[in-house]
């Protein structure tokens, strides 16, 4: 074991943000050198991480960030790349088993598809490219060579799940959602509440984005649409149940009705770490459940009235074609404006309904119809944020 600890190296793709700080902790833990590393435009931030873990290529999506970042790093070998064009090539150059796609939004995508062609597993936690353009990312990931290991929690615990019986025996997959900060409010509470309340997750910690996400249970939706592509399972079979507590990620049902479900403590590096370590297991970051204090484990359905957006992901998965692309593109863009106090909360849900509607197109997309439905989707999204 100790040997296979050596060996392995990885690239971390969004080694600022949340997933990627909290990669680089689990790469401590486990002893795993890092060969790749980049982010998106936070200089200082990234400096602090290359003298820390001594990549050989460090690479910043921002131009001016990255001539920064090399003037800083000149006395040291770190080799530094700059521009998109720049995350990509050096998401190509991996000289990794695992890339860890921690970069948010569509600028995933192309770096992903070059790291599976360098690396031998890619370790995803990417949500908005999968959501976008699932079928085509995942094509190209297989044609790479890569194997892909889901590091969203409730698709790590499907993943896990699903090693207890075959896949033609699973009859749906159920995906455990907390319900987020506004459970058990009615749409017209909904109105008045602020970024502030949004942010203030009751289980998990994330980057501000997903957490007003998780507050308008888009993510859910979101992770439904994510479900059907890396399961390759229909939106019917894949039910969402609030369970408030977060310690049962989620789980599969078999077609006698047994259930396999993965438990633990919300924490992310413990499903980071199974998508690096897969098929072993090592010791974790996260503590053990207190089954002395944890006195119930609750579950109800979600409240798709109230928050329409879980409903919205359904019915965009099953038009499919630039549908989620274009829901997805129009959430970033009204999440922003909520953060910076342009818009109300459930503005949010009218302009991505809207969205949707005006820009979504069914049946089937290229990738090049779905990049430019995702840029037309942001430009309607920016004008109904500013008409509000
Ligand atoms: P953060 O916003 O915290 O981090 C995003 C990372 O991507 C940062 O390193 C950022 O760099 C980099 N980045 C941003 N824009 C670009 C760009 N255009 N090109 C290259 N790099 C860029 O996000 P999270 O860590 O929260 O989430 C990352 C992904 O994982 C998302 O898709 C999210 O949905 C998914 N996810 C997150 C979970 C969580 O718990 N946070 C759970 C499950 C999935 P910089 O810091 O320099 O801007
Ligand atoms: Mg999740």
């Amino acid at each position: 074991m100790a040997d296979d600890r050596i060996q392995k190296r990885i690239a971390v793709l969004g080694a600022t943000g949340s997933i990627g700080t909290q990669t680089l902790s689990v790469a401590d833990s486990l002893g795993t050198p890092t060969d790749v590393l980049t982010a998106g435009s936070r200089d200082r931030e990234f400096e602090a991480i290359c003298r820390k873990y001594s990549p050989r290529i460090a690479a910043m999506a921002d131009e001016s960030a990255a001539r920064r970042l090399k003037t800083a790093l000149a006395d040291t070998d770190i080799k530094v790349y700059g521009g998109s064009e720049g995350v990509a090539a050096a998401a190509g150059e991996a000289d990794a088993d695992c890339a860890v796609v921690a970069i948010s939004g569509m600028a995933a995508s192309e770096p992903m598809m070059n790291a599976a062609r360098c690396c031998r597993r890619i370790c995803m936690a990417n949500k908005e490219a999968i959501v976008a353009a699932g079928g085509h990312l995942l094509a190209a990931i297989k044609a790479g060579g890569a194997e892909l290991i889901p590091v969203d929690s409730e698709h790590s615990a499907i993943f896990q799940s699903l090693t207890a019986g075959r896949r033609g025996d699973v009859l749906k997959l159920i995906l455990t959602a907390s319900g987020g900060p506004f459970y058990g409010k009615k749409r017209c509470e909904l109105e008045k509440l602020t970024a502030a309340d949004a942010l203030a997750h009751p289980t998990w910690s994330m980057g501000p984005k997903i957490t007003v996400d998780s507050a308008t249970l888009m993510n859910k939706g979101f992770e439904v649409i994510e479900a059907m592509h890396l399961f390759s399972v229909p939106p019917e079979k894949i039910e969402v149940v609030v369970h408030r507590e977060s310690i049962i990620h989620s789980m599969v049902e078999f077609r006698d009705h047994a259930i396999i479900a993965q438990l633990g403590l919300p924490d992310m590096r413990t499903a980071i770490q199974y998508a690096i370590t897969y098929p072993t297991r090592e010791d974790g970051c996260a503590g053990s459940v207190d089954w002395g204090t944890l006195s119930r484990l609750t579950f109800g359905k979600p409240d798709t009235e109230s928050f329409p957006l879980l409903a919205l992901a359904y019915e965009a998965a099953r038009r499919g074609g630039t549908c989620p692309a274009v829901m997805s593109a129009a959430d970033e863009v009204a999440v922003g404006a909520f953060l910076r106090g342009e818009i109300g909360f459930t503005d949010i849900f009218d302009i991505v309904e809207s969205a949707v509607d005006r820009v979504g197109r069914p049946g089937e997309a290229d990738l090049c119809e779905i990049v430019a439905a995702d840029g037309e989707a942001r430009v309607r999204a920016g004008e109904m944020c500013r008409g509000r």
